[in-house]
């Protein structure tokens, strides 16, 4: 793809055109103890690297340059407060491989599917150690992820994924109704597989730790919105605190790790599909609640079908169900969308859980997540080679490993190094371009709803 295919028409001055905006209702976020004032920023400064957004891959990012060009100025700008962004709104699923068990491409190609599950395996071991060198409290814990089923489609897909297991060499375990029902309290599954290798995490206080301990040559100025760039190099970001407080930095090198927002800066505004999905939490189980419930204190769910429900049940003693994807550019969707997510939410809750019917729900939000038609990232240089303006973006809803692993290549890439992780992320390609509109839409939505009919009890 041609720089000018991907920037469009873009001028030298960019008004971003789409931010992020989220409510209050992330539980993850709401459930920690307030975060400190934030620093926005105000005057006219300039840094060596700027990194906007702080979610996974811009805190990566952000890390890795620091990390390798220890004399260089870094700043990491994020619009929100770091935990209220997508990455502190996911479900803690910290994975090694497929979410979706029925992806064409897992497994199918048996060695590049290993080296997919050995990149995002770098990814969680880059977290791993920076939560333990810097004693981030996060819940992280490896106690890997159970794929479920509750219908018999549903064990026919599992099969398929033993099958792709065994044929990359992966551990796992089987597990029947009884044992899953001791497990999870719940008696609702018919069948799982247990993969060992991923970890959960609560994920608002893992984006703000991360964010908390970046090496000293790093700034980070939260509450602080690009509004408009003027692109060089080197470039100037414009920033606007609530509307009020001022700032700008100018940099050589730029690196948006905004997640589909780039497109408010003038990129791939052709090429993302934007998409909304939705959590809710209970408040906390009470003693009785618990024993009412009985199994373990705390586990993590996929639906053997990919449209179906993730559920976590969590140490602090709470119970988070995700579904429903919406077609979305904007994250600030609530209303009809909101309130279909929660209803749909305590259905499944209620298939789960039918013994917790009395508690009710204390959260629900939605996220933003971003997607291409074939699958290929944004990875590397955005626009004219040499102007400095770097992207690593579109993580396909699994933003945790493979946001991580982006945003640190990236850095690398930048740097100077040369891998063959860096070799493999190339190779991924760039994203097509989507259907003209209004098909493009149409036909995400109606993808959408296909699925969620396939997916029936699983949801
Ligand atoms: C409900 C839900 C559950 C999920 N569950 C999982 C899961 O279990 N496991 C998993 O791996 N993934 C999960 N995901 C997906 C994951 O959250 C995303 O893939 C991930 O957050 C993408 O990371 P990112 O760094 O690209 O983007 P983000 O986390 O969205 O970070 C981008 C940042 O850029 C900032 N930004 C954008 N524009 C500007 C601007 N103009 N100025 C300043 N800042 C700006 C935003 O505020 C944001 O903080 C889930 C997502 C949702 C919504």
């Amino acid at each position: 793809m041609s720089a000018s295919e991907q920037l469009g028409k873009r001028a030298q001055r960019a008004t971003v055109s789409l931010a992020p905006v989220y409510d209050q209702q992330n539980a993850w976020q709401e459930i920690l103890p307030p975060p400190g004032e934030a620093t926005p920023l105000t005057g006219d400064r300039t840094a060596d690297y700027v990194v906007v957004g702080a979610g996974y891959s811009g805190l990566a990012a952000c890390r890795r340059l620091a990390e390798l060009n220890p004399d260089a100025s870094v700043m990491l700008i994020e619009g929100d407060r770091i935990g209220n962004n997508a990455a502190g709104r996911s479900s803690g699923f910290a994975i090694d491989h497929a979410h979706n068990i029925r992806a064409k491409s897992f497994a199918e190609n048996i060695e590049p599917a290993k080296r997919e599950v050995a990149l995002n395996r770098e990814a969680l071991q880059y977290l791993e150690d920076t939560i333990v060198e810097h004693g981030i409290d996060c819940d992280w814990r490896r106690e890997g992820k159970y794929h479920a089923a509750a219908t018999a489609k549903g064990e026919k897909l599992l099969e398929g994924f033993a099958a792709s297991l065994d044929a990359i060499d992966e551990d796992y375990s089987r597990h029947e109704a009884a044992a899953l029902q001791a497990h999870f309290g719940s008696g609702f599954y018919r069948s799982a597989i247990h993969a060992p290798h991923s970890y959960l995490v609560q994920p608002a206080a893992m984006v703000r730790g991360l964010a908390d301990t970046m090496p000293d040559n790093v700034t980070v100025h939260e509450s602080t919105m690009v509004t408009e760039v003027d692109f060089g190099p080197p470039h100037t970001l414009h920033t606007s605190t609530g509307g009020v407080g001022r700032g700008s930095v100018t940099t050589p090198n730029l690196v948006l790790a905004t997640n589909g927002f780039v497109e408010g800066f003038g990129f791939f505004a052709k090429h993302l599909i934007p998409m909304i999905t939705w959590g809710s939490m209970t408040r906390e189980l009470t003693d009785e609640e618990v024993d009412r419930l009985g199994g373990v204190e705390s586990y993590g769910i996929i639906a053997a079908h990919p449209a179906g429900t993730s559920v976590r049940r969590t140490a602090s003693r709470r119970i988070l169900i995700r579904n429903i994807f919406s077609y979305s550019r904007r994250s600030s969707i609530v209303g009809k969308p909101l309130e279909t997510a929660r209803a749909t939410h305590r259905q499944s809750f209620l298939n789960r859980y039918p013994m917790l019917a009395d508690v009710p729900f204390e959260f629900t939000w939605g996220g933003a997540l971003s997607l291409t038609r074939n699958g290929a990232p944004v990875f590397g240089e955005l626009g004219n080679p040499g102007d400095g303006v770097w992207g690593t973006v579109v993580h396909n809803g699994v933003g945790i490993a493979k946001g991580t692993i982006s945003g640190k290549l990236l850095a690398e890439k930048m740097s100077g190094h040369e891998s063959d992780s860096i070799a493999l992320m190339d190779s991924k390609g760039r994203p097509s371009r989507n259907f003209p509109e209004p098909f493009n839409s149409w036909g995400v939505r109606m993808n959408a709803r296909w699925r969620r009919q396939q997916a029936g009890l699983e949801e």
